[in-house]
């Protein structure tokens, strides 16, 4: 059950809070919880020393309280979001290199067949492996979800 007397700004921080008192710009310093276990649990390796996150904790994660930063469970679906998306960019990095690679096959093979030393179905080949990637392009950018 939150402490609603507890004045903690929107970001869940304790500290210093700006608001307008009778007209006049004023910083009100609000202080740290007596319900220790109330804190984010997180140790946060910062300039000099570790220390625990200043953060209030609104996330609940094996016994401990966490901030939405540093609730694991939280911070695990951010990770492998971001290596979704590191994966995904590889991908059609690949694909765009494999489909250079795949034009330059194409030209090589016209230019063998011209001078009669390749079959022209080694051309048609060549055409269908780079439609064939083409395809596999357009799968992949209709996965794009951002
Ligand atoms: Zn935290």
């Amino acid at each position: 059950m939150p402490d609603k007397t507890r004045k903690d700004n929107h970001h869940g921080n304790r500290g210093r809070r700006y608001k307008k008192v009778d007209g006049v710009d004023t910083y009100i310093d609000f202080p740290y919880a007596e319900d220790g276990e109330r804190d984010c649990h997180a140790r946060v390796f910062g300039d000099w020393h570790p220390h625990q996150c200043s953060k209030r904790g609104t996330k609940e994660h094996q016994g401990h309280q966490y901030c939405h930063i540093h609730h694991p469970p939280s911070k695990a679906a951010r990770d492998a979001k971001r290596r979704a998306k590191y994966d995904f960019e590889d991908e059609g990095r690949r694909l765009k290199w494999k489909s250079s690679d795949l034009h330059r096959v194409i030209a090589e093979k016209a230019i063998a067949h011209l001078r009669q030393e390749v079959p022209f179905e080694e051309v048609e080949e060549a055409v269908y492996a780079w439609e064939a990637n083409c395809k596999e392009v357009e799968a992949h950018n209709a996965k794009k979800t951002d």
